[in-house]
């Protein structure tokens, strides 16, 4: 399915989002998923609905940011001796 395409213009192609309203899989509150943030997700290729309000998404982000930095620490550590 192609959507949110640009043409070589440069111009926006109308693809007809509707907002949605979600729900958080961290805090369960409704949060919207507008029609302009369905199209920049389709135009960075995601095909799945966010599963995280805005606030839990930030959060969940510097989660994972923190576990990589975690990891590249320890790895050293690891002995890669096999
Ligand atoms: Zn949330």
């Amino acid at each position: 399915m192609e959507v949110g395409r640009r043409d070589k213009r440069g111009g926006m192609i109308v693809t007809g989002f509707d907002d949605k309203i979600l729900i958080c899989c961290e805090c369960h509150e409704e949060f919207a998923f507008t029609a302009a943030a369905q199209e920049y997700f389709a135009e960075r290729g995601y095909t799945e609905d966010p599963k995280r309000c805005k606030t839990c998404h930030t959060q969940y982000k510097k989660a994972q940011r923190e576990d990589r930095h975690r990891f590249e620490i320890k790895r050293p550590e690891l002995g890669l001796s096999d």
